[in-house]
C-alpha cells in the first residue's frame, strides 16, 4: 500500500511538472523579446546581439534583435516599433541612456519588461533591471595594466600619460574613467605619472560615440602640441576601437620602433584586431567581457520576470539612474594580456586560434 501510494504520488509529481513545462514553453513560444543594439560597427555588439538570440531562442522565446548604427533616432524608432509590435521584454543596449523616457512609458503601460543591457538607461523609472559587468572594476583593471606595463609599483617613473574617455552619453564612460582614476590619481598627485596635456576629467577626455577616429583626431592634437620634445609612455583608452585610432596617431609620428617604442596602451572588448595588435606589440591590454554570460544572465532576468518570478539580481546599491536604484547583476571583467589571452580567449572557447593565425 504504502509502495502503491508513493508510486501515485510521484506519478501525480511527474504529471504536474510535464504540465508545468508545457505550459511555461507554450506561454514563451508566444513572447517575443525585443533587443536592441546600438551598432554593428564593432564586434562585441554583434556577438552580444547573436548570443541574446541564441539563449532566449534556446528558452522558447522569439526574437526581435535590431540594430541602430550609433543613430538615436534609429534606436527610439526600432524601439517604438518593438512596442508596438507587442513584445513582452525588452532588453536593450542604449546609445544614449537618457533619450529612451517617452517609449518606456508606453512600454509601461503595456506591462512590458525593460532590461538596460551592458549600458545603464537613465533619467525615467521605467527600466526594471540592469545586466551588467563590473564597469568600476572595468577601469581598475585598465589602469593597473598600466600600473604594471610601466613598472609603477616597484618604484619607476615618472612617465608621460594621457588620459581618454568613453561616450559622454553613456554611464559606463563614468564608471570606467573614475575606476581607472582610483588607480592612477594617486601616481599623478605624486608626480610619477604626468598629464603633459593637463587634461584630465570626462569633460576634458570623453570620446563622443566611442569613435576611433575622433580619437585618433585628439591624439594627433596631444602629440603635436604636447609632445614635441618628450615621449609619451602611456594612454589610458577605455575601449579596443579607441586604442586603435591612438595606436594610428601614434605610429604617424614614429612610435612603434626600437629606439621609439609604443606606449602602455590599454583597452577594452577583446576585440580580434586588437588582440593582434596585442601579439604585434601595438596594444598592451584589454578587457574580456565574456557576452555569453551577460546573454545568459539577461534571459535569466527575462525568464523570472515574465513567469512573475522573483528576479536575482547581485547589486542593488550602485547603479542610480536619476530617478531610481536599478537593481542590478554585475559580471566579472578579465584583464587580457599577451601571456594569457589563448587561455581567457580560445580556451574558454569564445575565439577559435585560427582566428588569430
Ligand atoms: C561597453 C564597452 C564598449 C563601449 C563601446 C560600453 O558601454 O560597456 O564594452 O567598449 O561601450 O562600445
Amino acid at each position: 500500500m504504502l509502495k502503491l501510494k508513493t508510486t501515485f504520488f510521484a506519478l501525480a509529481l511527474a504529471g504536474a511538472a510535464t504540465m508545468g513545462t508545457s505550459l511555461t514553453a507554450s506561454a514563451q513560444d508566444k513572447a517575443t523579446v525585443g533587443i536592441a543594439m546600438p551598432t554593428k560597427s564593432s564586434a562585441r555588439w554583434i556577438d552580444d546581439g547573436n548570443n541574446m538570440v541564441k539563449v532566449l531562442k534556446e528558452r522558447g522565446y522569439n526574437t526581435d534583435l535590431q540594430y541602430a548604427e550609433d543613430d538615436i533616432p534609429n534606436q527610439l524608432s526600432q524601439v517604438e516599433n518593438m512596442v508596438t509590435k507587442g513584445a513582452k521584454a525588452l532588453v536593450i543596449a542604449a546609445i544614449d541612456g537618457t533619450t529612451l523616457s517617452d517609449v518606456l512609458k508606453q512600454a509601461k503601460a503595456k506591462g512590458i519588461t525593460v532590461i538596460a543591457y551592458d549600458r545603464l538607461i537613465r533619467g525615467t523609472p521605467n527600466v526594471d533591471y540592469y545586466a551588467t559587468f563590473d564597469n568600476f572594476q572595468v577601469g581598475v583593471l585598465q589602469a593597473q595594466s598600466i600600473e604594471k606595463g610601466l613598472g609603477l609599483k616597484d618604484g619607476k617613473g615618472p612617465f608621460n600619460i594621457e588620459l581618454f574617455g568613453g561616450s559622454p552619453d553613456d554611464n559606463n564612460a563614468y564608471f570606467f574613467y573614475n575606476g581607472a582614476m582610483s588607480v592612477l590619481k594617486p601616481y599623478i598627485d605624486s608626480g610619477k605619472l604626468v598629464v603633459a596635456s593637463g587634461q584630465m576629467g570626462m569633460d576634458k577626455v570623453a570620446t563622443l560615440r566611442w569613435d576611433g577616429a575622433t580619437a585618433q583626431a585628439r591624439m594627433d592634437n596631444l602629440l603635436s602640441a604636447y609632445y614635441g620634445n618628450k615621449k609619451i609612455n602611456a594612454v589610458l583608452s577605455p575601449y579596443d576601437g579607441i586604442s586603435i585610432g591612438i595606436i594610428s596617431s601614434l605610429k604617424g609620428v614614429g612610435y612603434g620602433s626600437a629606439d621609439q617604442p609604443m606606449p602602455i596602451i590599454s583597452g577594452q572588448d577583446a576585440e580580434v584586431p586588437s588582440i593582434k595588435a596585442m601579439l604585434r606589440g601595438d596594444q598592451y591590454s584589454t578587457i574580456f567581457k565574456d557576452t555569453r554570460d551577460l546573454a545568459k544572465v539577461t534571459a535569466d532576468m527575462v525568464d523570472a520576470a515574465l513567469a512573475g518570478k522573483q528576479v536575482t539580481v547581485n547589486d542593488t546599491k550602485t547603479y542610480e539612474n536619476g530617478i531610481k536604484t536599478v537593481p542590478s547583476y554585475l559580471l566579472k571583467p578579465v584583464v587580457v594580456y599577451k601571456d594569457n589571452w589563448e587561455k581567457v580567449l580560445v580556451e574558454s572557447g569564445y575565439y577559435k586560434k585560427s582566428q588569430f593565425q
